[in-house]
């Protein structure tokens, strides 16, 4: 492979490949940029049939996450990791605790933190090898940062209410939610109490079953949840599902949901705003969850922790309303102010550094 060339690069500042025949580790430590400071990301564990597919996900994910802090006015870079293998059956203490010492061998470059098939239990063991972990503390939802990531974007979903049809009332706005996981699951709850009549998906029955019974969601097929009528559709499952194939077919003047990565590709940025698409830029909106671990660790107080969540629906305003009068993609939009604030950052702090 030629990696320097592969489309998915973006200059990252470093990769790593780290192996533990012991315990079974494989992995990747991508790390895209840490001019705003040490690179935060959660570490994924998935069974990729290949791994230039895990390759492809690590670089996609931290480079995102790069956007996402600078978004979030955090002092973090962006980072991810992804762990080879199928975490229900391959995950084990050892495994995190070799990926601890991984991590730790990085000396603070990377902090590590949950993601897709890894949690505060696993954070933990990973913390018995280096204390570059984030997420290990309980909060007032057991560690579990998906209530905040939730908060943010059902936040902004009230923003991009406020643009498109011009109130915040949410009442009988009808949202489609694909994947009622933990975020998902967050996300309806709070778009219920606010009064919206919801449509979901999920593949794993029990999910979707505790929707229904306690939101009263009406359930749709996983094949015909992109397509249903409604007002937003709010991806929280899958990351590439916005493409060339499925945007024809979608009936919401919103997207915004929490999935990393939904676009497809660039272009599909350009193909929704063709569309007359709302699109909310799923790393501007699915910050609550970083937020809340960097209050963590500084142990803010809860009114703290919900200002800096209401960073995130200004933001996104600030994105919609740019990309409408650069008649522009609203992800590039998005990208272009994250890159902003890195460079006011670096030259601000470039010029102290050298007068030091
Ligand atoms: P999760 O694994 O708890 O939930 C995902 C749900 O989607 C599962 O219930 C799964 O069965 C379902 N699903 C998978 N494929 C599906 C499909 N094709 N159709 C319908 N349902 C499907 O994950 P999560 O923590 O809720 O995260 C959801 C997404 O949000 C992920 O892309 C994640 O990377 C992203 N995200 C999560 C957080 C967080 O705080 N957890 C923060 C930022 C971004």
């Amino acid at each position: 492979m030629n990696f320097f060339q592969h489309p998915d690069y973006k200059n990252h500042e470093q990769v790593v490949f780290a192996s533990d025949p012991a315990s079974g580790l494989r992995a990747i430590i991508a790390i895209h940029n840490t001019a705003l400071g040490s690179a935060v990301g959660g570490c994924r564990m998935y069974p990729y049939a290949n791994e230039a597919l895990a390759l492809t996900d690590a670089l996609r994910l931290s480079s995102g996450m790069t956007y996402k802090a600078a978004l979030a006015n955090l002092p973090f870079g962006g980072g991810k990791s992804v762990i080879i293998g199928d975490p229900r059956h391959d995950k084990s203490p050892a495994l995190m605790r070799a990926m601890g010492r991984a991590v730790n061998r990085l000396g603070g470059r990377y902090i590590l933190a949950e993601d897709s098939g890894t949690g505060p239990e696993d954070m933990r063991h990973a913390a018995e090898e280096t204390s570059f972990v984030a997420g290990v503390e309980d909060n007032q939802h057991g560690g579990d940062p998906s209530p905040m990531t939730a908060l943010g974007v059902f936040l902004s979903i009230k923003q991009a209410v406020d643009f498109v049809y011009h109130t915040e009332d949410l009442r009988g706005l009808r949202v489609a939610v694909q994947g009622l996981g933990h975020v998902g699951y967050h996300l309806a709850m709070l778009l219920h109490e606010a009064g919206a009549t919801l449509y979901g998906a999920d593949l794993h029955q029990p999910n979707l079953d505790r929707a229904v019974a306690n939101f009263g969601l009406v359930p749709v097929s996983g094949e015909t949840i992109l397509k249903t009528e409604c007002d937003v559709l709010a991806p929280c499952a899958l990351g590439g599902i916005l493409n060339g194939r499925s945007i024809p077919h979608i009936r919401a003047s919103i997207i915004a949901g929490a999935a990393n990565n939904q676009l497809g590709t660039t272009e599909d940025d350009l193909r929704l705003m063709e569309a007359g698409i709302v699109y909310c830029p799923d790393f501007a909106i699915n910050a609550g969850g970083i937020i809340e671990v960097y209050h963590q660790g500084l142990d803010s107080s809860p009114t703290t922790r919900q200002q800096a969540i209401e960073v995130i629906p200004r933001t996104l305003l600030a994105i919609l309303q740019a990309g409408e009068a650069k008649g522009s993609g609203t992800d590039a939009v998005a990208i272009q102010l994250a890159e902003a604030q890195i460079a006011d950052h670096c030259a601000v702090i470039k010029p102290m550094a050298m007068s030091a």
